[in-house]
């Protein structure tokens, strides 16, 4: 049975504009130590303007978004926090990514323990308590198993920028622990893998993204597959010509956290999925 939505608070208008000012409010990102950081992401009180409603629909549209993108496939998952709550939202281990609705989303506590809706919660939502207890800045999570990114656990070459957008990435940090993620033990490790950074990679698995918003999961997710992939397209035509440090300075006016960008790629992409009847 779908458990009802909670509204927190007066409804965010999911508008190009309505991303760019929220953001805007609660997302500042640095560059230090050769991977992104987040800082200065806000409180949950600008968090409380968006509903379970509309969260349940982003994750929902995030999902088959991503399927369709080729960054998730019948396994991983975008969860997100509830405001002001210590719960989450995450889809069950056995609904299809490809054809996720919002009511199937479960609401999960802070150790992933099912409180509304039919489980099992996913395998890993290890990952998502993990992150959530050890970041409190952190509102979205998404774990996927993406096959370019991947390989950069799988060699000892860390991620490189070739994409301009891709600084965001460089030198990442990678999780040892090959196996699924099933304990509290182990999303604290995944934890503190990621530290304060954005995304890290799991070895021989996947990744994981960590954000202030569902849109920014699905803006990282993407641009980090894109980078590695074109890392290895171009790794066969020559020698890498990466991204410099002082290049990286220049960037980060375009590509650091461009707040319009996130809109701008969920409202593209979200036109692309229903052309394909994804939504
Ligand atoms: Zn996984």
């Amino acid at each position: 049975m779908a458990s009802q939505p909670t509204i927190y608070g007066e409804e965010a208008a999911f508008t190009r504009r309505g991303v760019a000012e929220l953001s805007a409010l609660r997302c500042v990102d640095m560059v230090l130590d050769g991977c992104l950081m987040r800082g200065n992401m806000g409180t949950r009180s600008t968090m409380t303007q968006i509903s379970e409603t509309t969260l349940r629909t982003q994750i929902t549209e995030c999902t088959r978004m991503m399927v369709m993108a080729e960054l998730l496939d019948y396994s991983g998952h975008v969860s997100a926090r509830i405001p002001g709550t210590d719960r989450f939202l995450i889809p069950p281990r056995d609904a299809s990514r490809a054809g996720l609705t919002p009511d199937e989303i479960l609401v999960v506590d802070i150790n992933g323990k099912v409180l509304e809706g039919k489980g099992p919660a996913p395998t890993e939502t290890a990952i998502h308590s993990g992150v959530y207890r050890h970041r409190p800045d952190v509102l979205a999570v998404g774990h996927g198993h993406p096959p370019m990114s991947t390989l950069f656990t799988m060699v000892d070459r860390p991620m490189v920028a070739v994409r301009n957008y891709g600084f965001r990435f460089i030198g990442i940090p990678i999780h040892a622990d090959p196996t699924h993620i099933r304990t509290a033990a182990q999303g604290d490790a995944v934890a503190r893998t990621l530290g304060q950074c954005s995304c890290c990679l799991l070895r021989g698995h996947g990744s994981v993204v960590a954000a202030s918003s569902i849109p920014e999961v699905f803006l990282d997710s993407l641009e980090m597959e894109e980078n590695a992939r074109s890392t290895v397209h171009a790794c066969t035509l020559g020698k890498l010509l990466p991204i410099t440090p002082e290049e990286v300075e220049l960037l980060k006016v375009s590509f650091a956290r461009n707040t319009y960008r996130i809109a701008k790629t969920w409202e593209h992409y979200q036109e692309k999925a229903k052309l394909v009847g994804m939504l």
